[in-house]
């Protein structure tokens, strides 16, 4: 039985005082949950909402790393740095940054080995532009996003990956996936790794849905039977609206 993740991503919002405030009066509301819950948060706000989450079961991630340990990267944070705070977490391949700030699927290949050697857990983003949809490609996309973001893993490492499958057309916009389109498309992402690394690796891999997640969808969705939870933008700004989602049940 795979676990359900639900996981925020606060994008380039909330300050470290509003961090800690949210943790705060998240953490009461979410302690009973047997789903995982996961903040990704500004790097600005790490430190604060790690010290403020010790001894909750919320854990924090970070939304994006360098592939490289160290250097002159001017700007960057690789995973060594993420790891040496304690970071569980970080989300790589967001399609905001393949979208704005170049990121590609090698670069997320080689994020994610980075993130490994790291111990840091990720979750991997992809998913169809509507244009894409339109023309019928969503499966053909989102499967080739998937194999080369695995590329050179070792089966461990594939299934300790948190594939987050988020139609670009559904993020931000109040538009949701159908709950059989979301499911179907998470089907056909366990099938390529069923493909290449064996039904057993498959069925462990979780498979979250991303894309105008709320309350008031998020059961629906979740109780599907290939959907392991969801990457949650704009609905995770508000700890009583995120917590709802996190005891969906
Ligand atoms: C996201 O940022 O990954 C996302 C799915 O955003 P939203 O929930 O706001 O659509």
């Amino acid at each position: 039985m795979r676990k359900k993740v639900i996981a925020g991503n606060w994008k380039m919002n909330m300050l470290p005082n509003e961090a800690i405030q949210f943790i705060e009066e998240l953490a009461p509301m979410v302690k009973d949950t047997q789903n995982e819950v996961v903040l990704c948060v500004p790097y600005t706000d790490l430190f604060y909402a790690l010290l403020t989450a010790q001894n909750t079961n919320i854990k924090i991630g970070a939304q994006n790393m360098h592939f490289e340990e160290s250097g002159a990267y001017t700007g960057e944070v690789s995973g060594k740095m993420l790891k040496a705070i304690n970071a569980q977490y970080v989300i790589i391949g967001h399609s905001e940054r393949r979208q704005y700030f170049n990121e590609t699927d090698e670069t997320v290949n080689k994020k994610i080995k980075s993130a490994f050697e790291y111990g840091l857990k990720p979750i991997v983003c992809v998913g169809e532009t509507l244009d894409q949809r339109e023309a019928g490609e969503t499966e053909e996309v989102i499967t080739k996003q998937t194999k080369l973001a695995l590329e050179g893993l070792t089966e461990k490492q594939v299934e300790n990956t948190i594939i987050a499958y988020e139609p670009i057309w559904a993020i931000g916009t109040g538009k949701t996936a159908t709950k059989e389109d979301a499911n179907n498309s998470i089907k056909a992402i366990r099938n390529k790794i069923a493909e290449i690394y064996g039904q057993t690796v498959a069925n462990r891999v979780i498979i979250q849905y991303g894309g105008s997640v709320k309350s008031t969808n998020a059961k629906e969705l979740f109780e599907m039977s290939d959907i392991d939870g969801g990457l949650v933008g704009g609905a995770s700004l508000k700890a009583d609206e995120f917590s709802k989602i996190v005891n969906f049940e």
